[in-house]
Order: C-alpha cells, then structure tokens, then sequence
C-alpha cells in the first residue's frame, strides 16, 4: 500500500515524481508513455532555462531526473480506478493500490468527426507530425487547427514537405506570436482560414480533403492539431466534479473535492487554463506540497 500513487509520466506527474522524492514520500508513478503528450512536439522552445530542445529529450530529461531522485517508475496502462474505503485500487497488468492519488493523466487528442477521418488513420490522417512527419517527405500536406500545436506541426512539415496547408476555422491564429511571425515567413506554407474539412477522401490513402467553401485540396497527408479532451472514461466511477467539457475541477491546492484525490496538469480545468508544460509542471509541484501535508496529518 502506498501513500500515493501518481498516475501519467507526463510533465505534470514527473515533477509531482520530483517533488514527492524530495519530500521522501512512499510513492508510486505509472504511465502508459514515458514524457508524456511533450514527446509529440518537433521543438520546445517555451521552456525557462532550456532555450531549445525536442519533446523526446524533454520528457526524457524529466523522467531521469525523476528517478535519479528515487521515483519508483512503472510503465502501465491503468483501465480501472476503484475507490474502496480508505483507499484507491488501480488496475493495469496487475493491481496497485494506495491511500491517495494524483490524477496526472492529461488529455486525449480532439478528433474532427468527419468522413475519412477513421477510414484513413494510419493512410494519411494522423495526429502527431512529430511521429508521422517523415513519412511525408516532399509530399503535400495539410495541418488543421489554429494553436501553437498546430502551427508548429505546420512549421515542422514545411521543413520536409513541398506544400503545407493550415487550415482554420477561425479568421485569425491564436497561437504565440512569435510562431506565427515564423509562419508566415515560411513559403511553402498556405494558410487557409475560416474554412473547416467536411469530407477526407481517398482510394487506399488520402487523395484530397473537401472544405465547406467549396475548395477542393489535392494533398498525402492530413494533421490533425485540434486540441484535446480529458480521458473521461477512467474518471467516470469517481464522480468527480468536471466542467462541461469533461476537464476536471480542482481547487488552488489541485484538490478534487473528493478525498484522497488530486489533479494536476492537462486533466485540470483550473481557471484561464494555459496548457504547456511549465503549467503542468507547476501543478504536479503544487499537488505533492498538498498531498504532502495531507500525510503529516493522517499517516
Ligand atoms: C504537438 C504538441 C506540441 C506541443 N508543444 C508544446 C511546447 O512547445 N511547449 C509546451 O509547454 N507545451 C507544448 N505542448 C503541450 C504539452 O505537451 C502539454 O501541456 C503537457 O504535456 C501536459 O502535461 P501533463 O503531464 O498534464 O499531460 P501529458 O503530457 O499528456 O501526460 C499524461 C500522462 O498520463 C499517461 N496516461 C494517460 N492515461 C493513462 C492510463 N490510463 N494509464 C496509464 N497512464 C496514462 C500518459 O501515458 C502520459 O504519460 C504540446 C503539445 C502537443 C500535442
């Protein structure tokens, strides 16, 4: 039985992983990817103190720093949450359990919902340039979205591919400025704005997307960048209190409301929600100092 069990090696649950190490907590971290949602990212370039780095070597950073510290890492897949009086039973290959838990599990990638989208995963749809970027070398492509994901997904294909197209459904991006300034000088990049993909089309792989202006795309690859949506499903037995999106509500010490349970990072709805890393980060360090505490008063 542990103290506490930190669910999601993201950033939010790496740095709850520091801090619980530090503290000399009995703790226990799983994740089903190591580094988390930052992994998928070509470049970071928002992170104090670390001016340039790629996801992988971010996420990677954390994790070692994590365990250099102590952090007992298991990688696992939970499918099941139970709450049992006084404690938590977690479910994967085998059964964890432990007196709290910090949800640090993030959020699911948005899909669009339209025709194509599922017949052409894997053909030509794709959620993570990151991953999936090389397979498009000197191909043309589009990035759907208006985020920093979704221009800097744009600004690492035009680096392999003859043609980008970004295509938003807003008339203007909401991503850093300063990602947008480098968009713009890139020429290959077509921005494509309030216009939305009804329709993905293709033989065995994507051929050409359908916009709801009429237009018309010939292209091998469609990115999706939308967003994302909490894992809804594995929260769903503990009645926790979401917005209305599914996101899920804490209070200023990342606690639930529920006992014994807190959230931190991309799951959290947490007011003007930023969702980076260095937030998450932030709340994975605030939760421990509470769960910390918590400890002293009821161990
Ligand atoms: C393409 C892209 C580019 C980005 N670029 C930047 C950037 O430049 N700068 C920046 O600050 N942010 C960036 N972000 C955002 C950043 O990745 C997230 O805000 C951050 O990773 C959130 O951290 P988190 O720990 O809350 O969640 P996540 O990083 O999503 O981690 C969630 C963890 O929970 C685990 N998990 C989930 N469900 C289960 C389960 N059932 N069982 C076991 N484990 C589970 C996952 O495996 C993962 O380890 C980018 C995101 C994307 C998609």
């Amino acid at each position: 039985m542990y103290d506490l069990i930190i669910l999601g090696t993201g950033p939010a649950g790496l740095s709850a992983a520091v801090y619980a190490a530090r503290y000399k907590m009995n703790f226990l971290v799983i994740g089903a990817i190591s580094g988390g949602t930052i992994t998928q990212a070509h470049q970071v370039e928002n992170y104090p103190g670390i001016e340039g780095v790629t996801g992988i070597e971010l996420g990677k950073r954390m994790e070692d720093h994590a365990k250099k510290l102590g952090s007992e890492i298991v990688a696992d897949s939970i499918k099941k949450i139970e709450k049992k009086e006084g404690h938590f039973i977690l479910h994967g290959s085998k059964e964890y359990e432990a007196k709290r838990i910090l949800l640090a599990m993030g959020a699911d990638r948005t899909k669009l919902n339209i025709k194509g989208e599922d017949e052409f995963l894997g053909k030509g749809v794709s959620y993570c340039a990151t991953c999936d970027g090389p397979f498009f070398k000197d191909k043309t492509v589009c990035v759907v979205g208006g985020g920093n994901a979704a221009v800097t997904s744009a600004l690492y294909m035009a680096e392999l591919c003859k043609k980008v197209y970004l295509i938003y459904r807003g008339e203007e991006l909401k991503a850093e400025p300063a990602w947008v300034e480098k968009l713009k000088a890139q020429k290959n990049i077509e921005s494509v704005y309030s216009a939305n993909i009804t329709e993905i089309q293709g033989e065995n792989r994507v051929e050409k997307v359908v916009l709801d202006t009429g237009r018309i795309i010939g292209l091998d690859g469609v990115f999706i960048e939308i967003g994302s949506t909490p894992n809804k499903a594995l929260i769903a037995d503990l009645n926790l209190h979401t917005d209305n999106r599914g996101y899920v509500t804490v209070d200023s010490e990342l606690k639930t409301g529920s006992k014994g349970i807190w959230a931190a990072g991309d799951i959290t709805q947490n007011g003007f929600k930023l969702r980076q890393v260095i937030t998450a980060a932030a709340e994975g360090a605030i939760a421990i100092y509470s769960i910390y505490l918590d400890t002293k008063k009821q161990n």
